[in-house]
C-alpha cells in the first residue's frame, strides 16, 4: 500500500486550484481511492487536492498582508467600469490575482469575515523551489484553465515584467518583491484563476450535442402532437416547408409578450428580496412581484378575450410561435455570452467557465447578468415562459372547446390547466424561494437556461393540454378525485420541503425551525438533517415528480407523448440531483458525507 505523505492534522501549504498561490491549510484526511487529500483553508474552505499541490510549510516564507490595506484590492473588488474591461483595463495585477481567487472561493461569501481576514501570501524558499523545479514548471504549464491559457498567450507577447505574476517567488528575490509589487500595480489585468470544475452535460462534446438536440426535440414533439396518432415510436413526421416555420406576426406577439412582462417586472410594486450572498459577499436585490405579474397578465388576457381577441391563434400558430421564441432565445444567448466576456471574474459562474466557447455559451458564463437592476436570469426564469405556459394552456382549453363545440373544457383539460396553473401561481407567490435554488445560485445564464425558460417550458410543458385538444380522454369522477388527491399530496411535499429549506437558508436561527436537527459545515452554513430534508436528500424533487404524474394521468394511456413530461422530468431531476450532490460534496466536504450517511436516499425513500 502506498505511504501517505501528509497525515490528518498536518499544517501544510495547499495550492489554490488554477493558480500558483499557496495558502496554509490543515489536512483533514486522505482518500486512498481517489488519491486526494481533503484540506481546509484558514477561511473554512474545504477542497480536495492532489499530493503535488501540497507542500510542507517549511519550504515557504509567509508574508502577511491585510486585505483592507491594499488600494489595488479595494479597486479590484469594486463594480467600477474598470472591472468590466478585463482584457484591456489596467489594475493591480497582484491584487487582481488574489482578489479573483477570493472571489472564486465559495467561502468568500462572508464579506465581513473576508475583509478582516489576513491574506497569507506564500513564497516558497529557493531551495524547495529548486528541488521541485521540474515539477513546478510542469505545474505552471498545467494549472491554468483554458481561459487562462488564452490570456497566457496574450501575456506572452507582453513585456517580461507583465509575466510571472503568479510565479512563486524565491526568497533570494525578496529584495525585488516590493519593487515588483509596485510594478504590478500598473500592469495589464491578470487572467482569471477560476477554480476548474468537472464539466456537466457530457462536457464540450455534450454541449454541441445539446445545442442541436434540444431545439430538434422541441420541433419533433410539436410536429408529432399534431398527428392523429402521435406515437413516439413513429418515424418523425416529414419536416414541413420552410415558409411554415416563419410568421412575422407570431414574432411580433412574442416580442410584445416579453416586453409586457418586462414592464410588469420593473414596476415598483411588490417586495424587494435579497438573493443569497455571492462569492464576493454581495447580495443582489430582486423585485419579487411575480404574483402581481400573473394577476395583471390574467386581467389583460381576459380583457382581450372580452374584446373579441381569438386566443386559439396560439393553437393554430404553435409552431411559428415556438420558432419565433427560439430565435429570441438564441439572440439572447449570444448577447449573454458576448457580455460575459467583459464581466469581472467574480461575476462569472464557476460551472460555466471552462474556457471552451461552445460549452460556456451553452452552460452560461456570467452568473447574474443584469442591465442596471434588471436581472435577466431571474426575469426569464420566472416571467415570460412561466406565465406564458399558463396563457398557452388557457388558449388550448379554448381551442378544445372550439374544435369539439363544447360549452366548457373537458375534465381532463380542466385538471391539466388547473394543476399547472396552481404550480405556476405557487411558484410566483413564493417567488423569493427561487433565490435559493441551483439555477439562481450556481448556474450561469446562457443558452441552457435562456432556451429552457423561453422555449422548453412554454412549448413542451403545454404538450398535455395540446394533446387533449385533438385526443380527448374521458375521465370518470372517481378517477378525477384520485388524480386530484395525488396532485395535492405531491404539492404538499413540494411546497413544505421547499419552504422549509428556503426559511432555513434565509434565517437559520428562526425559532420556528429550532426543532430541526442540523449538521454544521466548515463554510458556516448548516445542513438540515431532519424534517423533510431528513426523509430524502431531495424531498422537493419527490413532490415535483408526484405532481408530474398527476399532470399526465388525465391524458390516459393511449400514447406516450403526454407522458413525455414525466419521463423527461425523471431524467432531469435524477441528473440535477447528481449535479447538486457533486456541488455540495465540493462545498461541504466531510459534512456532506455525514449528511449522506444519515439521509441515505436521494429522492424516493427506500427506492432511490
Ligand atoms: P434545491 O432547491 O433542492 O436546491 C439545492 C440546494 O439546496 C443545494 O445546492 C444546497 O444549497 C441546498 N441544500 C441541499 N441539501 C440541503 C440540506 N439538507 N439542508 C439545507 N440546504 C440544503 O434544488 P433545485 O434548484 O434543483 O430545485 C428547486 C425546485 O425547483 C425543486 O422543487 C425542483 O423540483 C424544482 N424544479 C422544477 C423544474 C421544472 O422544470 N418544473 C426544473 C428544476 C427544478 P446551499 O447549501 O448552497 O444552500
Amino acid at each position: 500500500m502506498p505511504s501517505v505523505k501528509y497525515q490528518k492534522g498536518d499544517m501544510v501549504m495547499g495550492r489554490w486550484p488554477g493558480s500558483n498561490l499557496y495558502y496554509e491549510v490543515k489536512v483533514l484526511g486522505f482518500d486512498v481511492k481517489s488519491q486526494l487529500y481533503t484540506v481546509i483553508y484558514k477561511d473554512g474552505t474545504e477542497l480536495e487536492l492532489k499530493e503535488q499541490d501540497i507542500r510542507s510549510s517549511s519550504g515557504f516564507q509567509i508574508r502577511t498582508r491585510s486585505r483592507s490595506r491594499s488600494p489595488g484590492r479595494r479597486r479590484s473588488r469594486s463594480r467600477s467600469p474598470a472591472r468590466t474591461t478585463r482584457r484591456s483595463s489596467s489594475r493591480a495585477a497582484a491584487a487582481a490575482a488574489s482578489a479573483a481567487i477570493a472571489e472564486s472561493t465559495p467561502s468568500s461569501r462572508k464579506e465581513t469575515k473576508l475583509k478582516d481576514m489576513v491574506e497569507v501570501r506564500v513564497v516558497p524558499l529557493a531551495t524547495e523551489n529548486n528541488s521541485n523545479n521540474k515539477h513546478e514548471k510542469k505545474e505552471e504549464n498545467n494549472a491554468a484553465t483554458k481561459e487562462n491559457e488564452k490570456s497566457e498567450t496574450k501575456r506572452d507577447s507582453e513585456p517580461e515584467k507583465n509575466q510571472g505574476r503568479y510565479n512563486l517567488r524565491r526568497r533570494k528575490d525578496e529584495a525585488k518583491l516590493e519593487q515588483q509589487e509596485k510594478k504590478d500595480a500598473n500592469v495589464v489585468t491578470a487572467p482569471t484563476p477560476m477554480v476548474s470544475r468537472p464539466l456537466d452535460f457530457g462536457g464540450k462534446i455534450g454541449a454541441y450535442f445539446w445545442l442541436l438536440f434540444l431545439p430538434s426535440w422541441v420541433l419533433f414533439v410539436v410536429l408529432q402532437v399534431n398527428l392523429k396518432d402521435p406515437s413516439l415510436a413513429n418515424f418523425p413526421p416529414p419536416v414541413p416547408p420552410l415558409e411554415t416555420f416563419w410568421d412575422a406576426q407570431a414574432l411580433g406577439f412574442v416580442v410584445l409578450w416579453i416586453l409586457f412582462q418586462a414592464i410588469l417586472y420593473i414596476l415598483p410594486v411588490g417586495k424587494l428580496s435579497e438573493g443569497m450572498p455571492l462569492r464576493s459577499g454581495e447580495r443582489l436585490k430582486y423585485r419579487t412581484n411575480g404574483f402581481f405579474a400573473i394577476v395583471m397578465s390574467a386581467a389583460v388576457v381576459a380583457a382581450a378575450v372580452h374584446q373579441g381577441v381569438d386566443l386559439t391563434y396560439i393553437h393554430s400558430h404553435f409552431l411559428q410561435l415556438a420558432v419565433a421564441t427560439f430565435l429570441i432565445s438564441v439572440l439572447l444567448s449570444v448577447y449573454l455570452y458576448v457580455r460575459s466576456l467583459y464581466a469581472a471574474p467574480g461575476q462569472l459562474a464557476l460551472g460555466g467557465s471552462s474556457g471552451n466557447v461552445v460549452y460556456d455559451f451553452f452552460k452560461g458564463h456570467e452568473l447574474n447578468p443584469r442591465i442596471k437592476d434588471f436581472d435577466l436570469k431571474f426575469f426569464c426564469e420566472m416571467r415570460p415562459g412561466l406565465i406564458g405556459w399558463c396563457l398557452i394552456n388557457f388558449a388550448l382549453a379554448l381551442a378544445e372547446m372550439k374544435q369539439w363545440g363544447l360549452a366548457s373544457p373537458s375534465y381532463a383539460m380542466i385538471l391539466v390547466n388547473a394543476f399547472q396553473l396552481l404550480y405556476v401561481v405557487d411558484g410566483l407567490w413564493n417567488e423569493e424561494a427561487i433565490l435559493t435554488t441551483m439555477d439562481l445560485m450556481h448556474d450561469g445564464f446562457g443558452f441552457m437556461l435562456a432556451f429552457g425558460d423561453l422555449v422548453w417550458v412554454p412549448f413542451t410543458y403545454t404538450l398535455q393540454a395540446y394533446y387533449l385538444v385533438s385526443h380527448p380522454n374521458a375521465l370518470s369522477l372517481p378517477a378525477v378525485v384520485a388524480i386530484v388527491l395525488l396532485k395535492l399530496v405531491g404539492f404538499y411535499i413540494f411546497r413544505k420541503s421547499n419552504s422549509e429549506k428556503n426559511a432555513f437558508r434565509r434565517s437559520p436561527s428562526d425559532p420556528k425551525l429550532s426543532h430541526l436537527k442540523t449538521i454544521p459545515t466548515a463554510t458556516g452554513k448548516s445542513l438540515l438533517v431532519s424534517g423533510w430534508w431528513g426523509v430524502v436528500r431531495h424531498p422537493n424533487y419527490l413532490g415535483d415528480l408526484i405532481m408530474a404524474l398527476a399532470w399526465s394521468l388525465p391524458c390516459g394511456f393511449s400514447h406516450l407523448l403526454p407522458w413525455y413530461y414525466m419521463i423527461y422530468f425523471i431524467i432531469l431531476l435524477v441528473h440535477r440531483d447528481s449535479r447538486d450532490m457533486s456541488e455540495c460534496r465540493r462545498k461541504y466536504g466531510s459534512a456532506w458525507d455525514e449528511y449522506c450517511r444519515t439521509v441515505r436516499y436521494r429522492i424516493i425513500p427506500r427506492v432511490y
